[in-house]
């Protein structure tokens, strides 16, 4: 279903909408927060000269570290008084990222979330069980407000506790899971030593993972396993939290909400902005944000955009699937190596599951990549020529793709670490050695 009329406006329509908000936005940003006026001096850019959407080019980049710099309420553009809501994000440096929201923001969020969760087929109809973190984390309640303006029945469970959370399922008949795939993952294998039979025992139908990416082979053992829709969708706290873009029924690219966001996809190293279809890092201007003003902002995600009308008949830019980060590159042996093309690799072989580990070590001076992964089904144990077979088998394939050879350790099924947030899958131990 969609929600909103201007999921399907003609691209010229979209773009007079974004240019005229575009101009507020700059403004909004100049005027009110010392960090967006600083920016602009460096360059010579003043409002006025933003007069076209070509004319974003012009804007100087915003990213994390301003965020910490500014930290805790430096880039609020409101009084304080105007802030009903403050959420952050977790960071290494142990202070969060600070994001807050006036009422009016809180609003176009539940917006944004309830065309999302529309996308998939969620209606009035359905119970949702949200297992994300409900707290300072947008997820939980950011989802929270959305289902309840499309009228869904909510169940704030948060995330863990999974017993609990999969006896509730049951009796309450939920119809659609919300949390990470690893965490729908780790529900359906504790359903299953419970005696439940997901397929049989729950009535999930429609599943909306985020917070971390959904791969192929996740998304069809998530489908299989609980006879469910799998979509995925994008948000982070930054430009707002979840809603920024999801899946519709047809899985074929995040749609991001246009009125609200531009999207520009970089090449991380020079800036340069890449045309349609290529890969680079993801850049998002919020356009209608109010307390939080957020222009050009350096996601760090790297996919690519496709303005292409979808099958659903919305007509907004589709993202595609992310395809890792722009710093979660890891160097090993002078070789770029994205953990995504590792996981791509391992998608590909049937026999083994959607669970792994990557570590990298340090041998004297040379480094090691090690793979752990973990068997698809216990069958494959029985001989040892067919376990061989398997780790030939992935090791030439990461090969050909990495031009790197590493070390596969094959664990039993259920035998690798299940999380019940973000999945944390490399383990760079050089700096430890
Ligand atoms: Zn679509």
């Amino acid at each position: 279903m969609i929600w909103s009329r201007e999921e399907t406006l003609d691209r010229e329509d979209i773009e007079k909408i974004q240019l005229e908000r575009l101009k507020n936005a700059v403004k909004r940003a100049y005027n009110n927060v010392p960090l967006y006026r600083n920016k602009f001096d460096s360059v010579n850019l003043k409002p006025d000269d933003i007069n076209s959407l070509e004319d974003l080019k012009k804007v100087p980049f915003t990213t994390k570290e301003d965020f910490r710099e500014n930290y805790p309420f430096k880039m609020f553009a409101v009084p304080k008084k105007e802030i009903i809501r403050i959420h952050g994000s977790s960071g290494t440096t142990g202070k969060p990222t600070v994001v807050g929201y006036t009422k009016k923001d809180i609003e176009t969020w539940s917006e944004l979330v309830a065309r999302v969760i529309s996308a998939t087929g969620v209606t009035n109809e359905d119970t949702a069980q949200v297992a994300f973190g409900y707290g300072l984390f947008t997820g939980g309640f950011g989802l929270h407000y959305g289902l309840e303006k499309v009228g869904v029945t909510v169940v704030p469970m948060s995330s863990g506790n999974t017993e609990k959370q999969i006896m509730l399922m049951k009796d309450f008949e939920t119809t659609v899971l919300i949390c990470t795939p690893s965490y729908a993952l780790h529900i359906a294998e504790v359903a299953e030593k419970m005696g439940i039979d997901p397929k049989k025992d729950l009535k999930i139908k429609i599943g909306l993972f985020g917070g971390e990416g959904l791969s192929e082979s996740a998304r069809k053992e998530l489908e299989s396993r609980f006879l469910m829709l799998a979509t995925s969708n994008y948000g982070m706290s930054e430009l707002m939290g979840p809603g920024v873009s999801g899946e519709c029924e047809y899985k074929v690219g995040m749609h991001i909400s246009e009125d609200h966001f531009i999207a520009e996809i970089i090449d991380p190293k020079t800036g340069e902005v890449l045309p349609e279809g290529e890969v680079g890092e993801l850049v998002i201007t919020a356009l209608t944000k109010e307390a939080l003003p957020v222009l050009r902002y350096r996601t760090k995600d790297l996919t690519s955009l496709n303005y292409k009308k979808c099958k659903c008949g919305r007509t907004t830019v589709r993202m595609n699937k992310i395809k890792g980060r722009s710093d979660d590159m890891l160097i090993i042996r002078g070789v770029n190596v994205f953990p995504s093309q590792i996981e791509s690799v391992l998608e590909s072989i049937e026999e083994i599951g959607p669970h792994y580990e990557i570590i990298v070590t340090k041998k004297g001076h040379m480094d090691e990549l090690t793979i752990n992964i973990e068997l698809a089904d216990g069958k494959f144990l029985e001989t040892y020529r067919c376990l061989e077979q398997i780790s030939k088998k992935v090791d030439h394939k990461l090969k050909t793709v990495l031009g790197l050879s590493s070390k596969i350790n094959i664990a039993q099924p259920r035998t690798l670490e299940r999380f019940e947030g973000k999945a944390r899958r490399v383990k760079d131990l050089r700096d430890n050695e």
